[in-house]
């Protein structure tokens, strides 16, 4: 999770409203604004972070302030949790897709 000074939290929710701009990123369809985050339930308040997340906490903070959107915890962590199962994915299909190359190798050109 992003740590933000207060400063750029207040500029994404001045930008983006103070509500969690979720947009289904997490797993659940939802529009923004409508994940059941609320500000006066004792939610946990919301953060600014990349909108979809990027797979490390390094690239997270690298992402300049005007692309940060405003986050409810729960959603961060599903959407996070889900990026980087999908990254997983994708490296074990290039890896399965590697192996079929080493046992069925392309005809090498005659020269
Ligand atoms: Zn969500
Ligand atoms: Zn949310």
């Amino acid at each position: 999770m992003n740590t933000v000074r207060p400063t750029i939290l207040a500029a994404v929710l001045a930008a983006h409203g103070a509500a969690c701009g979720c947009t289904g990123a997490c797993g659940t369809t939802h529009t923004a604004g409508a994940c059941g985050w609320a500000p006066d339930q004792g939610f946990q308040p919301l953060h600014a972070a990349p909108y979809p997340p990027r797979l490390t906490d390094a690239a997270n903070a690298a992402v300049p302030a005007a692309q940060l959107r405003p986050w409810c915890g729960r959603c961060w962590h599903r959407a996070l949790k889900a990026r980087r199962e999908e990254a997983e994915q994708q490296r074990i299909q290039e890896l399965r897709n590697a192996q079929i190359a080493l046992f069925d190798p392309p005809a090498v050109a005659a020269g």
